[in-house]
């Protein structure tokens, strides 16, 4: 039933299979786990169960019905038929499910979802739908969007009146966040969140989410849609927040409830805006684009090389996420011991000093990194000694 019958009509790969049992799912769950010599993980409370046998998990539900006390709380539920289930659901393209043991060819429809799949509408199963759950909001959006489909006329009118209304932006901010990471989860997270800005839903969350140049730029930088960058969702998040100031990052971090990874993206995302103009000169030196760059997040960086629009930005940011960051000193601690460096801060500057110049090129070869190393200990013990440093000495080390 739900998603699963939706997209085997549709002919695309379904994920996890979803059962309605009208009776005590998670009873049944137990019997087949054993059947199928399996596991379950059973929540009594929700009358659920999820069976993992033979390398593949499917869930199970009590059929229930649900009633919500008032717009945005969470439904209560009595358990009931397959009728009442599929009446809970938020589109008719989900409210359909297939009866076991039966024909594949026996769809239970009782919303028009088979036309309405057959049409390419997302349309909600009652006027209130969006009054009941306004996370359905962000859910007629990625749906609408993933299928290319539309949204129906009469349910864009109640859509936007739940948006006007405020009851997306009275959602508890855990809630929100999920409904954001599911979008940004999509395979083409930019066409969901245009969506979003155009019917003012991602202006809901906060106001200052109302442009989408970044991310329109985001999906031309590398084709139709930049191919997976690791960690994608977080990319378009550092993408969705860089033009944000300073306190409006914080007041989403806040409205979102963010956990760390999303708040260092977002904060590291503004921050690196404000770097762009050092980055946009081409006499910077790998070491300098690598101290500027080092402890901001990658996802934050490769947002900044997909959607920068300036050449010098771009080529320095991509060298810096596919070489630069990789550079190694050449020595490590134990050979700076060995060569003398005494336990301590100096060994860490030395190291990063080497590895500065490794970057650059002036210390090209084993030889000359260990005659650096031993002029910086020497210069270190002069400066020590209130003596003048060589500094000539370090300059010329790398080429031997
Ligand atoms: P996806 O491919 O995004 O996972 P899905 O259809 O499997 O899509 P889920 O979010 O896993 O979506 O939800 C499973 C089913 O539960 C949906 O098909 C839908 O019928 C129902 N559902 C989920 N969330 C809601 C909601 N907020 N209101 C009503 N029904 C919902």
């Amino acid at each position: 039933m739900g998603g699963p019958v939706r997209d085997a009509l549709l002919g695309r790969p379904i994920k996890d299979l979803d059962f309605c049992v009208e009776g005590d799912a998670p009873a049944l769950a137990q019997r087949l786990a054993v059947e199928l010599a399996g596991q379950t993980v059973v929540h009594p409370r929700f009358g659920t169960a999820t069976v993992l046998a033979a390398g593949s998990r499917f869930d199970l539900v009590t059929a229930r019905r649900e009633t919500y006390a008032h717009p945005g709380a969470l439904p209560r539920v009595t358990p009931s038929g397959i009728r009442d289930d599929l009446a809970r659901r938020d589109f008719s393209i989900n409210a359909m499910a297939i009866q076991l043991p039966g024909e594949p060819s026996e769809v239970l429809d009782h919303w028009g979802g088979l036309e309405d799949l057959r049409l390419g509408v997302v349309r909600t199963l009652h006027d209130k739908s969006f009054i009941d759950d306004p996370t359905r909001v962000f859910r007629a959006i990625r749906y609408e969007q993933r299928l290319g489909f539309r949204i129906d006329e009469k349910t864009l009118g109640h859509l936007k009146d739940a948006v006007d209304r405020g009851l997306v932006a009275a959602l508890s901010p855990d809630r929100l966040r999920h409904e954001v990471e599911r979008i940004l989860e999509e395979e083409n997270p930019r066409m969901a969140l245009a969506r979003c800005v155009d019917l003012g839903v991602l202006q809901a969350v906060h106001p200052a989410l109302n442009d989408l140049d970044k991310l329109e730029r985001l999906s031309v930088g590398a084709g139709s849609e930049p191919e997976s960058p690791p960690g994608k969702p977080m990319v378009y998040l550092a993408a969705l927040v860089s033009d944000l100031s300073a306190q409006e990052g914080e007041e989403l971090i806040g409205r979102l409830n963010m956990p760390e990874g999303w708040r260092r993206t977002v904060r590291d995302s503004i921050r690196l805006r404000g770097m762009v103009d050092e980055l946009n000169d081409d006499s910077l030196s790998p070491s300098g684009l690598v101290h500027l760059l080092e402890d901001v997040s990658v996802e934050a960086v490769t947002a900044l090389e997909l959607t920068s629009v300036d050449t010098v930005v771009k080529q320095g940011v991509h060298r810096f996420l596919t070489e630069l960051r990789f550079v190694e000193p050449g020595l490590d601690g134990r050979d700076l011991l060995q060569l003398g460096v005494p336990p301590g801060p100096l060994l860490g500057r030395i190291l990063s000093r080497l590895r500065d110049d490794v970057l650059d090129g002036r210390a090209a070869t084993d030889a000359g990194r260990r005659r650096l190393v031993r002029r910086l200990v020497k210069d270190s013990m002069a400066e020590t000694a209130g003596k003048p440093s060589s500094a000539e000495a370090i300059k010329d080390a790398g080429h031997g």
